[in-house]
């Protein structure tokens, strides 16, 4: 029999763990922009499982700013902290993918993000299912 080294959930981790200190935004951003939005909360939900066990409302107080799915957490709850846009300059607003980073534990966004205003563009989720 061969050992193999890899690890199925190491891949997993590989793939979709969080980095050390990356605020929620910027998680669940970089995990829709690879692997989707599928109407539901499942990157929040995989980001706190690492990130912030605790932090049990989340996905509630992200509805109260407007969200109700994960891609909708950078369409409509947040958006790019205006002086932080020359990081963002080059690409899309998801692919920035240098989080400012947070403490540990805190559910905060980092730097990167502020409350979005939504007075001039608000999109929607554009996944299949309900939302
Ligand atoms: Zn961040
Ligand atoms: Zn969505």
């Amino acid at each position: 029999m061969t050992a193999t080294r890899t690890d199925p959930s190491e891949v997993v981790r590989e793939l979709m763990g969080a980095h050390p200190h990356e605020c929620v935004v910027c998680y669940v951003g970089r995990m829709v922009q690879r692997f989707d939005c599928d109407g539901s909360w499942r990157w929040v939900q995989t980001w706190r499982e690492q990130r912030a066990p605790r932090a049990t409302r989340l996905e509630r107080r992200l509805g109260v700013r407007g969200a109700s799915c994960d891609c909708e957490l950078q369409l409509r709850a947040y958006e790019v902290e205006p002086r932080a846009l020359a990081v963002a300059w080059d690409g899309p607003i998801a692919s920035v993918g240098h989080c400012l980073e947070v403490r540990a534990g805190s559910t905060q966004p980092c730097r990167l993000w502020r409350l979005a205003q939504r007075n001039w563009w608000a999109g929607e989720c554009h996944a299949p299912q309900t939302c």
